[in-house]
């Protein structure tokens, strides 16, 4: 088996994977390695046809393949070696990654490794949608793929199940190709993304029902039928050739999971501390596979963030972070949140590297109103009176260094408003 070595190797090649290469590479590490499954880096953009992308990146609106271009480029300019139709079959310990290439398997030793694999959205087998299985369902990202990359079109009169901003996506991907979703549907009592986007479907001539949810799909060959049980809880039947599951989305953590990097079951990704190092400081991870789901400009400021606390590890600057605080949550109304480590540095160490998170990211499973703290055996260490929707960020700002140096145990908590 060929076997080559590296100082950093980056797992993934979309938004934040491109951005932390691009970042690596202006701070001087000169052996940066990005390795992309696909035959072209870029992620998710890639396929996403529409703007607005990159007015925070490169102060223009881009379409996602425009944009994904433009950041591929500039990190290969910088001196990234891009390795394309590379995936990564297995991480492991002392920084050995197998990967699987058109040259068949190979190994690659790196002393530093960024996860960056991203997320996806939940397909309809884990959605446990009954009927039968005809042709014709799909994601949104495979939808996008067919349509912007293969210019196919798997349906004319499809129908869209979610209401989060990437069922939007769908929907201006479906005006794109010329196809006509017959409704949209959530079951959640208003759209998951902001308010407004309830307008785009009325625009497009497309029905928005709410409080209303997937039943079964009917086709033999193709899709022809859906039953959707609506708001009132009556089953009804609605003609179709298609259904698009939009969002939903789940980290790609399957690198993960096989190995031997702690996991974070809530989030779905690796359990990171605040430089985004995993439980083995050679590992790092940033983007979308940490806090499903973020947009491109968020995952692409992270990347960047990232790799300071990737070069300071190199030079061994993070060596005096040594004491982990884990953060506890018992609230069943947090979905997760991310940091869950915090690590602290010895008091007399000098100055320390930035940290990529200087906040908690919380996710809250419904829509809530309340006060939302970060709290050690002696009280509130961090608070904040938060009024969360579901799907969105809600960002607890982490307390100074000096304040949490006596902490033994930290717990995250949230006490709802009582209305
Ligand atoms: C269908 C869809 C539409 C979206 N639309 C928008 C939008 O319009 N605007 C917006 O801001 N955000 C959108 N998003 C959110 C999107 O996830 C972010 O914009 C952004 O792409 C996240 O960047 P990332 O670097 O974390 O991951 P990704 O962009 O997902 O990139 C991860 C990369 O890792 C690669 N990879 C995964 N596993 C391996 C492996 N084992 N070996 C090698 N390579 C691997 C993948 O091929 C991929 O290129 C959308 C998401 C989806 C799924």
């Amino acid at each position: 088996m060929k076997t080559s070595s590296c100082r950093v190797a980056i797992i993934g090649g979309g938004p934040s994977g491109l951005a932390l290469a691009a970042e690596l590479a202006r701070g001087g590490i000169d052996d940066v390695v990005l390795l992309e499954r696909e035959a072209n880096a870029g992620g998710i953009p890639r396929h996403c046809g529409h703007s607005p992308f990159g007015l925070r990146e490169f102060h223009r609106i881009l379409s996602g393949p425009e944009y994904a271009r433009r950041l591929a480029s500039r990190a290969q300019r910088l001196g990234t070696r891009l390795r394309t139709a590379a995936t990564v079959t297995e991480i492991g310990q002392q920084g050995n990654l197998t990967l699987s290439t058109v040259a068949g398997i190979e190994s690659l030793i790196a002393e530093k490794i960024v996860i960056c694999t991203g997320n996806r959205e939940t397909p309809r087998a884990a959605r446990l949608v009954s009927g039968s299985r005809p042709l014709g369902i799909v994601t949104t990202g495979a939808l996008q793929s067919m349509v912007y990359l293969k210019h196919r079109l798997p349906f004319t009169r499809p129908l869209i199940v979610g209401s989060e901003l990437v069922s939007f996506s769908a929907l201006l991907t479906c005006r794109h190709a010329g196809i006509k979703p017959v409704a949209m549907i959530d079951s959640h009592a208003r759209v998951i993304a902001w308010r407004g986007a309830a307008l785009l479907p009325r625009l497009l001539g497309t029905r928005l029902l709410l409080n209303a949810s997937l039943q079964a799909i009917h086709g033999e060959e193709r899709v022809t039928e859906v039953t959707i049980r609506d708001a009132r809880g009556d089953l009804m039947s609605l003609e179709c050739d298609g259904v698009i599951f939009s969002g939903n989305f789940v980290s790609e953590s399957s690198l993960v999971r096989a190995s031997h990097l702690e996991l974070d079951a809530a989030s779905g990704g690796p359990r990171v501390d605040q430089y985004g190092r995993c439980s083995d400081e050679d590992y790092f991870a940033c983007g979308n596979m940490l806090h499903p789901v973020d947009t491109a400009a968020w995952c692409w400021a992270e990347g960047a963030h990232t790799a300071a606390g990737v070069h300071a590890s190199l030079a061994g600057r993070l060596n005096a972070l040594q004491r982990r605080l884990q953060v506890n949550c018992g609230s069943p109304a947090i979905r997760y949140f991310m940091p869950q480590v915090i690590a602290l540095p010895h008091p007399d160490c000098g100055t320390i590297p930035p940290a990529a998170h200087d906040s908690l990211q919380v996710r809250f499973n419904d829509n809530l109103s309340g006060r939302l703290a970060l709290c050690d055996e002696n009280g509130e260490l961090s608070a904040r009176n938060i009024r969360a929707r579901r799907e969105r960020r809600v960002l607890l700002p982490l307390p100074a260094y000096e304040r949490l140096s006596r902490s033994q145990s930290l717990s995250l908590e949230f006490q709802p408003t009582q209305d």
